[in-house]
């Protein structure tokens, strides 16, 4: 542990007096209703605060408690959170709410442990959303504080977990016991805003006077840049299939990458397969029947956290009739089409319909 230079009162008064002055205006600042505090928590994570605003916004006015999630079908859950990723934090969230009904009267319960059994909530979310709603001082550590903290403390290495303990045992006696979520949510921002992956912002950091890394001249070289796999990239080919004004569409299965997601059906194309034999190969499994006709319609890229997806799309007939033994398979409108949730690479190919921008 290196954090024999690091000034913990001038650390915590420092942040405070920050984050008095400069935080940002956030929907979900200012807010001491815990169920509202998890949600922004768990849609934070992986995702952008930009991003996440407008999801925040729309998910309250569909879901504003415990209940109206927990009675929310799973569809609606999903569509609301289509574009977001990570789709199991959907999941999670619906069924945390199911639990939070029926064994803590509808209130999000206000000890570590318990929320802690609540599925999706690590160490992380139980720390913050104790510390906002309810005072508890419970320090967070998410990627930014990380970062933060590993350059505070010198901690030498790449930002990865196996140093939080670390982080932790200097940040448990620092925490602010009056303003516990306030000194949670300066870190946070000042780990996001100032301290960034690089060129950190150390002329306007609260934390400098106790910075070790800026006293020694260590903030490029603290954490090591993590070397980064490049992400595999996948072909897949569609079906666009329309029948009397309907489409068909087949449910991911479930458990799986992207379960309960709706779909038009195909998959990936295999090495010195055509794109159109792919095509054919994969109805037949999927919905038990091949294509024909096939017409090039449009070509998507979507990238995801750990691969990209160039989707081509074909507009084309069924030969035949689909197997329901297949899987959820459903025909519906192009209005209807709106109200299933599907992965933001299908979701492209719905609004270049929508818009007549194909080939
Ligand atoms: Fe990060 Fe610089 Fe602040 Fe240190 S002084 S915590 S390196 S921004």
């Amino acid at each position: 542990m290196t954090n024999k230079g690091s000034r913990p009162i001038e650390f915590r008064s420092g942040l405070l007096g920050w984050y008095r002055a400069r935080r940002r205006k956030l929907p979900w600042r200012g807010t001491k209703d815990p169920y509202k505090l998890w949600v922004s928590e768990i849609m934070l994570q992986q995702t952008t605060v930009q991003a996440v605003i407008p999801y925040y916004e729309r998910w309250m006015t569909l879901f504003p408690d415990a209940a109206s999630l927990a009675r929310a079908p799973l569809r609606k859950v999903l569509k609301a959170w289509q574009g977001l990723g990570y789709y199991r934090r959907a999941q999670n969230l619906r069924v945390a709410a199911k639990i939070i009904v029926n064994n803590y009267g509808g209130r999000v319960p206000a000890d570590f442990e318990e929320i802690s059994k609540l599925p999706g909530v690590g160490p992380y979310t139980a720390a913050a959303v104790l510390s906002i709603a309810f005072d508890k001082p419970y320090p967070v550590v998410d990627a930014n504080v990380r970062r933060l903290m590993m350059r505070v403390l010198a901690i030498r290495g790449e930002a990865v977990p196996k140093h939080d303990a670390a982080i932790l045992e200097f940040l448990k006696p620092v925490i602010s016991k009056r303003s516990p979520g306030a000194f949670n949510q300066a870190l946070m921002e000042v780990g996001g805003r100032i301290c960034k992956p690089r060129n950190p912002l150390c002329p306007r950091c609260p934390a400098r006077p106790a910075c070790s890394a800026y006293r020694e001249g260590l903030q490029e070289v603290i954490p090591r840049p993590r070397k980064m796999a490049r992400p595999k990239r996948i072909e897949a080919v569609v079906a666009v299939i329309e029948r009397d004004g309907r489409f068909l569409i087949r449910k991911r299965p479930e458990p799986g990458l992207l379960g309960g997601l709706w779909e038009f059906p195909g998959g990936k194309r295999k090495p010195r397969e055509s794109r159109v034999a792919a095509l054919r190969r994969e109805l037949r499994e999927e919905v038990g029947a091949p294509t024909r006709d096939e017409k090039f319609l449009a070509k998507v890229r979507h990238a995801y956290t750990t691969f990209e997806v160039d989707l081509y799309a074909y507009r084309c007939r069924l030969e035949g009739e689909p197997d329901p033994s297949r899987g959820r398979l459903k025909w519906v409108t192009s209005k209807g089409l709106r109200y299933y949730p599907f992965p933001s690479g299908s979701a492209k190919i719905i609004r270049r319909i929508e818009e007549g921008n194909v080939a």
